[in-house]
């Protein structure tokens, strides 16, 4: 990568996030939140890990990725004292044999979705002596299979959850489903959510939200926002 790419990459990058920045401020704003209490995600799947590091630069504290595979490499790749100030979040299906293998870079998993990785993810934590953060991901379509539980089943996968050893239970995660109203699909998310810290006290955090809605999301109490496209540029592929 040439030295110029790589400026006028970093400021296209910085005028974008600015934006983003700018968008988050307004919605606490007009919802009456602290700003503070909402964690940017940067979502940088099919990104190279030059822009991770970019972003890094630019303050960015919290990353997603959704592909196992791509999100290993990416963060081999990443200097390591980069990779040590940077949360990483795995928001993408997971298979439980692949569990083991996304422990090793994620700090957080979000998208648990069945008791069975829920105990892949323990096992593969306990195995590497470490805990690891983890959100129950709720299903808000009227169609199930894009991954996530129906919100009837969430509280039972959040019990089991919090009955890992090695997990920690930290809330819930949803995407807002496609051509559904948002605010109606978030603020369901948020009767979860609620639920759920009524058995789970430290279950706090409301993963939803995304270049697309993110207004939405905070307004219904979103303490992460997913943001990928409107920081990084469009995808090369549809997802
Ligand atoms: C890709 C992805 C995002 C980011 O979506 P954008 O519309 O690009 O902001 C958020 N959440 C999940 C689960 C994703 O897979």
């Amino acid at each position: 990568m040439s030295p110029a790419y790589d400026a006028s990459r970093r400021d296209e990058l910085a005028a974008s996030l600015a934006e983003v920045h700018a968008r988050i401020d307004r919605a606490c704003t007009a919802a009456g939140r602290n700003r503070e209490d909402v964690t940017l995600i940067a979502v940088t799947k099919f990104f190279p890990a030059s822009d991770v590091e970019h972003l890094a630069a630019l303050g960015v504290t919290d990353v997603g990725e959704n592909r196992d595979q791509e999100a290993g490499a990416k963060f081999e790749e990443l200097a390591s004292d980069v990779r040590r100030d940077l949360t990483v979040h795995f928001i993408g299906q997971l298979q439980s044999n692949k569990a083991a293998h996304v422990v090793r870079y994620a700090d957080v998993v979000q998208s648990v979705d069945r008791a069975k990785i829920a105990r892949a993810l323990d096992k593969a934590a306990l195995a590497q002596e470490r805990t690891l953060d983890v959100l129950v991901q709720v299903d808000l379509s009227d169609a199930p299979g894009r991954g996530g539980v129906a919100p009837d089943d969430a509280r039972t996968l959040a019990d089991d959850v919090a009955g890992c050893p090695a997990l920690r239970l930290r809330g819930v995660m949803a995407v807002a489903p496609l051509g559904a109203d948002p605010a109606e699909a978030f603020g369901r998310l948020a009767a979860v959510a609620d639920v759920i810290r009524g058995d789970h006290p430290d279950a706090t955090w409301l993963s939803a939200g995304m270049s697309g809605d993110l207004e939405h999301a905070v307004a219904a109490g979103a303490t992460h926002l997913r943001v990928g496209s409107a920081i990084l540029g469009s995808r090369p592929t549809p997802r």
